[in-house]
């Protein structure tokens, strides 16, 4: 995968010839009703507005619909809550190399964040079937379902850890190697033949799960590239960071950067291809036309989008099958101190609606809790998500105040969210089920003609925020390259 600077000294060579078809049917219509552009990218979280800037930097004209009225996508800093935390794309490993290099260039600082939400081993209790259990007792607890080494971790590490010492992957672009195919099996699978119980399976991978919702619905193939990828993400030394301000701050100055040619709360409903170009519908109406254009939709949202001439059959099969982690949130801010009513270290991994309840320490004061918010996922959340807002809110509330009696009047509610209900995005990160990764994690980032795909799912190398960046950067030369 070439990095940015090769992508734009390609880019600066080629522009000119590979995007002349572009100018001439920017010219050919503009006497019609279509905006027109070069390229068109369909979508402003971080793979889009990187596509956009690498192909602008090259000197295309490009346009960005977005169908939201902010940029970022599935990262989102909430400005609105005390500390400004991130309801979305978190952690910048030091291996974020595409991504830091962006920042930078838009005169962006990264802070370091290691110590900053209190969801650590020390200072986090663990709440089941109704117990607080402190972690020093995790270990000889009659709940406690592990053997050997494994009793000592807490629960929330076990998913890390279980499958950590098979990775078969020599490397981490390897997961969509065919050779590799035989691992795209359930993890339940592999750590049943290991000799791991259903009760172990469930509290390590159905109770707050990082991914799906079980250890039957998640490919074993998927974890090894999750560590596999974390190696690169730290390659340049531990630690998380985050753009000073927010994350946010990032995608609004690759934005701004753009100026004009962001369009907000532009959804793209239809995508239409033909001999000359490519035209798109709006949702309102509008349309666009460009000789290339590059979808960055999650796969969940793009499900909503239809094309002609259709995709090919297995790039659509992978667009409608790909599942998508469910995360819920609710967002408190501290009335009272209960912690030190109870004495009790106020974050908590539980089994209830409150999920893991984690006291974030976002301001200037590491001492000092800004917020605390209950982060849901897996079958909880999904209760959640069939909920209104309010109810669910109560029912969290409920749910801690009886697990943990202190909390009983502490908290204010400030804000839900739930990623799988927002039709933009419809779910948190993509979750690759058995056999999904050898049937179609290939056809997905194929461009079929004139159209080219990016987003966080389609990256080879790096996952998550860095994966998005490397895709966009990926598609845009793609383009520069034809
Ligand atoms: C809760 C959570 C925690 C996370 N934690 C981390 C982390 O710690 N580290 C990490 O690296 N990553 C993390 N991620 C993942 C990371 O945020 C994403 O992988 C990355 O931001 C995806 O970027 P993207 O550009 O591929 O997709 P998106 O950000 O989803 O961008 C797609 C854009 O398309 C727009 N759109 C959708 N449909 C339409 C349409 N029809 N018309 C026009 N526009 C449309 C959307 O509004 C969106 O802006 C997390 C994500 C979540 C949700």
């Amino acid at each position: 995968m070439p990095d940015r600077r090769t992508v734009l000294a390609a880019g600066a060579a080629l522009a000119t010839a590979a995007l002349a078809p572009g100018r001439a049917l920017a010219a050919a219509s503009a006497s019609g009703t279509a905006e027109t552009a070069d390229v068109i990218v369909v979508g402003a979280g971080l793979a889009g507005l990187e596509a956009a800037l690498v192909l602008a930097e090259a000197g295309a004209r490009v346009l960005v619909l977005e169908g939201r009225e902010r940029a970022g996508g599935r990262l989102w800093t909430l400005d609105d809550v005390p500390g400004r935390p991130e309801a979305g794309g978190n952690g910048i490993g030091s291996g974020y190399a595409r991504l830091v290099d962006r920042a930078r260039s838009l005169g962006l600082a990264l802070v370091d964040v290691r110590e900053r939400t209190e969801f650590t081993a020390d200072s986090t209790v663990i709440g089941l079937r109704g117990e607080l259990i402190p972690l020093a007792r995790w270990e000889s607890h009659p709940l406690n379902p592990y053997s050997g080494e494994m009793r000592a971790r807490p629960p929330w590490s076990v998913s890390f850890s279980a499958l950590r010492p098979f990775n078969p992957l020599p490397e981490a672009a390897a997961w969509r190697d065919p050779a590799m195919a035989v691992h795209d099996r359930p993890v339940a699978a592999l750590l049943l033949e290991k000799g791991w119980s259903a009760d172990s399976l469930r509290l390590g991978f159905a109770t707050n799960p990082s991914y799906a919702n079980s250890a039957h619905d998640m490919s074993a193939l998927m974890w090894f590239h999750i560590f596999r990828n974390a190696e690169l993400m730290s390659a340049a030394g531990p630690g998380a960071f985050a753009i000073a301000g927010g994350n946010q701050r990032l995608p609004d100055a690759m934005a701004r950067a753009l100026g004009e040619k962001v369009r907000f709360g532009t959804v793209v409903r239809r995508i239409e291809a033909d001999d000359r170009g490519v035209t798109l519908l709006a949702e309102d109406g509008r349309s666009f036309r460009a000789g290339q254009v590059i979808v960055t939709l999650p796969a969940s949202a793009l499900r909503l989008v239809s094309f002609s001439p259709a995709l090919p059959p297995l790039q659509q099969e992978g667009i409608d099958l790909l599942p998508y982690n469910r995360v819920f949130q609710a967002h408190f801010v501290p009335r009272r101190r209960f912690w030190e009513e109870d004495g009790l270290p106020p974050s908590m991994w539980t089994d209830t609606l409150a999920g893991r309840f984690v006291a974030l320490r976002y301001g200037p004061d590491r001492r000092e809790v800004t917020s605390l918010v209950a982060f849901v996922s897996g079958f909880q959340a999904d209760r959640l998500d069939r909920m209104e807002p309010a109810a669910a809110t109560a029912a969290i509330l409920a749910d801690l105040a009886r697990l943990r009696p202190a909390t009983r009047g502490a908290l204010r509610p400030l804000r839900t969210l739930s990623w799988a209900r927002d039709p933009l995005a419809g779910g948190a990160y993509a979750c690759w089920a058995p056999g999904q990764i050898a049937r179609f994690a290939s056809a997905l980032p194929k461009a079929a003609g004139r159209i080219h795909f990016a987003g966080e799912h389609t990256a080879e190398v790096a996952r998550g925020m860095e994966g998005a960046m490397e895709s966009g950067q990926r598609a845009a030369l793609e383009i520069l390259t034809a």
